[in-house]
């Protein structure tokens, strides 16, 4: 029998009627993300999915890496099959883990036995094995509250499975059960952090950046390109819709009071968004604001850039403080490439002092003074749509 990879499903299992549907989606996820990786059977049985590979070709480190990455999935391990035999298990044991054995000076071995059918219950196998183990190693110690090693014991349908402790999984619901949502990103910190754990939550995300040409280099554009393939492996392969916003930053400039700048665009943002949700059906925005952060992010300018949106902006990190946005964007690898020092185009425009508390009437007022429906005709007329492949 070949090593294998047992997946633990997270929330999925709470679904009551609709869990079949959610296992399903998230068993299409796992499958499509394992296609570079060789050929694999995936099947679930009992909250727990298989991933077997079918010939020693497959590639079972990029199977392994990839499926952590997997939302809906809590726990990942690398695991041998063995006979559902006593012996046989034991033997498993001492040839799979015989390093980490041999590493180690405490152990335990624990048991679960969903085959109720097999002769011996879970305190059983565990102190059998356990007892084996413990002669063909004379050094290791028993320690049943914190070993340095847990030796795993899974007693299932068609197999027992032997494996050290298992790794975290992603977490989260299988992406693509909770609709689509259009994601603002930039090239900043807080936005891949908020894309991730929107899709963490099963929403498909559709990312849109806005760039200003000639005021925004290539670079900057690259940049928003390698965040969105460092967030493909989680989210799933995704379109980035990549939206000219030079000329409106320009009309903002030539007709606007330099301290509403910052609002105004943000609207644009906003309107712009909406306009490739309804070409992708995408039901929601998705953007990286923190409560507070800049001027842009107080409660009044909040208000004033929502007036424009008929639909929910979903704000993940509004409650966070940038020390934990940067712990989350080390964890999911985004961190190295947003500090990369490209300009954005909200830096291009920045008024020196920004309004921090605007006001509705005023900012309805200033606009005026733009054709609003054409600006955003025409940067959508010329978006520019990227496939970000995992
Ligand atoms: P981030 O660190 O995510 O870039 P920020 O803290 O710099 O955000 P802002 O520049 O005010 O804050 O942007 C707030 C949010 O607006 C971002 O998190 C992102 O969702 C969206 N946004 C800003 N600039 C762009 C852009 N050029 N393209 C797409 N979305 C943008
Ligand atoms: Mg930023």
């Amino acid at each position: 029998m070949n090593e294998m990879i047992l997946l633990k499903l997270g929330e999925v299992v709470l679904k009551g009627l609709n869990r079949r549907t959610f296992e399903d989606k998230l068993l299409a996820n796992i499958r499509r993300r394992l296609q570079h990786c060789g050929d694999f059977h995936v099947y679930s049985k009992q909250s727990t999915v298989y991933v077997e590979p079918k010939g020693p070709e497959c590639d079972l480190d990029g199977a392994f890496a990839a499926c952590r990455q997997v939302f809906g999935v809590i726990a990942v391990t690398r695991a041998l099959p063995c006979p559902k035999d006593k012996d046989a298990i034991f033997h498993c044991a001492r040839n799979y883990l015989d390093k980490e054995l041999r590493e180690a000076k405490t152990f335990k071995v624990e048991t679960r036995r969903s085959d109720k059918h097999f002769p011996m219950n879970s305190m059983e196998i565990s102190q059998y094995v356990g007892g084996l183990l413990h002669d063909a190693y004379p050094h290791l110690k028993v320690d049943v509250h914190a070993p340095e090693l847990c030796v795993h014991v899974e007693v299932r349908e068609k197999a027992a499975y032997v494996h050290a402790p298992s790794q975290p999984g992603a977490g989260g619901l299988p992406t693509g059960m909770g609709g689509t949502a259009v994601s603002l990103l930039s090239g900043g910190i807080d936005s891949p952090v908020a894309c991730h754990m929107i899709a963490k939550r099963g929403v498909k995300l559709e990312l849109v950046h806005f760039y200003s040409p000639p005021y925004t280099s290539v670079q900057a554009k690259e940049k928003v390109v390698a965040l969105a393939k460092l967030l493909a492996p989680w989210c799933g392969r995704m379109k980035l819709h990549v939206v000219p916003f030079t000329e409106i930053q320009e009309a903002i400039r030539a007709n606007c009071p330099e301290d509403h700048f910052t609002l105004i665009m943000r609207r644009f943002m906003m309107r712009l968004a909406q306009g490739v949700a309804a070409r992708t059906g995408a039901k929601a925005l998705v953007t990286g604001e923190s409560l507070g952060q800049v001027a842009s992010q107080t409660m009044d300018a909040l208000t004033v850039s929502d007036q424009v949106c008929t639909m929910p902006v979903l704000r993940p990190v509004i409650g966070m403080d940038k020390a934990e946005i940067v712990r989350l964007a080390r964890q999911i690898g985004t961190f190295e490439t947003s500090i990369l020092p490209y300009e954005d185009c909200c830096t291009v425009f920045t008024p020196r002092h920004p309004r921090t508390h605007p006001v509705l009437a005023d900012v309805l007022e200033y606009e005026k003074a733009l054709d609003i429906d054409g600006l955003v005709e025409r940067a959508l007329a010329g978006v520019e749509r990227i496939t970000i492949s995992v």
